[in-house]
């Protein structure tokens, strides 16, 4: 990676729990601030790519809906739409050129949730999630027994890749490696055929969203597409509750987007949650799921040469007050707040700063 980083000043915080001594952020002037309010009637927020999903929840939430009903109409719009490639219809697919989609749904109230894993040919799988919380006695269901639900509830079935996603898939199948049999297309100068993987990377992509209704009510969603050309079968975070979605209705709520598998390692979710009960605000929660993440890192290929993480991962939580924050580990990272007045895109807190160099 092509990047000087340096990291953000801690000063020890106090001890939780069974974690030992944590590390608290210092207030900075140049990085995000707490954004507290007074006892806010509602508030929506989202991960980067939810401008749209936050300005329709909120929009619902404030004629009278239930959150759970506003942030799946919500993020159904990004499902929907073809030009985000990290969720739903047009998401990128496996390595076999297959869409798969995992969701979950959690509903404050009722302290219901429901989720799908690898649920192929369906746009909107966080609707099937929460089909799952409302009509079975289960929270999960995946694959094939997934796709065999919603067929029986109704879905409609459709192909999910859009030719600008298999298009990227092609390209990046034959630049995995030099010595196999896909060439993209090359002139018989070239020696290297096929070792631009650089230039389609596997990437990550979500969207968590979060929001309190004017009852007071907290519900959330998270659903994509997962990693890009993941092993067929690849489940991330965001199906599973506790680590890409959880909330408890008398705390908050809180989600999370970027490298699944390290949030999988320590189902940082369910610990914002009980952070936040615990009296921190939602950002320092979130900062503090980021340490967490770091903390949990062993593997050296995940490990930069200065010993940090090699991957993002973002965290977004709101509490029952309405305060709301974010936190990544790299910066740079942005999350979508609509506060019942403005919906504005605001800088994630982080962990370490990003510099170009
Ligand atoms: N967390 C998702 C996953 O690992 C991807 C992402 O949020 O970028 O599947």
């Amino acid at each position: 990676m092509k990047q000087n980083l340096s990291r953000r000043n801690f000063v020890k915080g106090s001890t939780l729990a069974g974690l030992g001594a944590l590390l608290i952020p210092q207030a900075s002037k140049t990085e995000p601030t707490q954004r507290k309010a007074e006892v806010r009637t509602a508030v929506v927020i989202a991960s980067s790519n939810g401008l749209r999903a936050t300005a329709k929840a909120m929009e619902m939430v404030q004629s009278g809906s239930d959150a759970l009903d506003a942030v799946v109409a919500g993020v159904n719009i990004i499902e929907d739409d073809p030009n985000d490639m990290t969720v739903g219809y047009g998401g990128l697919p496996n390595e076999d050129g297959v869409v798969e989609l995992d969701a979950s749904v959690m509903h404050g109230p009722t302290h219901r949730c429901g989720a799908v894993a690898s649920l192929r040919n369906i746009k909107n799988p966080s609707k099937v999630a929460r089909v799952v919380m409302e009509r079975t006695d289960h929270v999960l269901l995946v694959g094939e027994g997934a796709l065999k639900f919603a067929r029986m509830h109704g879905f409609k079935e459709e192909n999910l890749l859009t030719e600008e996603a298999r298009d990227m898939w092609v390209k990046w199948k034959e630049n995995l490696s030099t010595q196999d049999d896909y060439l993209p297309p090359h002139s018989v100068d070239v020696k290297n055929i096929g070792s631009k993987l650089d230039e389609v990377m596997q990437t990550y992509g979500t969207i968590n969203c979060l929001a309190k209704d004017l009852k007071g009510n907290i519900s959330g969603v998270t659903t994509t597409s997962g990693l890009s050309y993941k092993i067929a079968g690849r489940v991330g975070d965001s199906p599973i509750i506790g680590a890409g979605l959880y909330l408890d209705n008398e705390i908050g709520a809180a989600g999370s987007t970027g490298r699944g598998e390290a949030n999988l390692t320590s189902c940082n979710s369910v610990m914002i949650v009980e952070w936040m009960g615990q009296g921190k605000s939602p950002e320092e929660a979130c900062l503090m799921a980021c340490k967490r993440v770091v903390d949990h890192t062993k593997m050296k290929r995940l490990l930069k040469d200065d010993g940090k993480p090699n991957f993002n991962v973002t965290f977004y939580a709101i509490n029952k007050r309405g305060d709301y924050g974010s936190a990544a580990i790299w910066s740079n990272a942005t999350f979508i707040v609509h506060d019942g007045v403005t919906n504005s895109k605001l800088d994630s807190a982080y962990l370490f700063k990003r510099t170009e160099i």
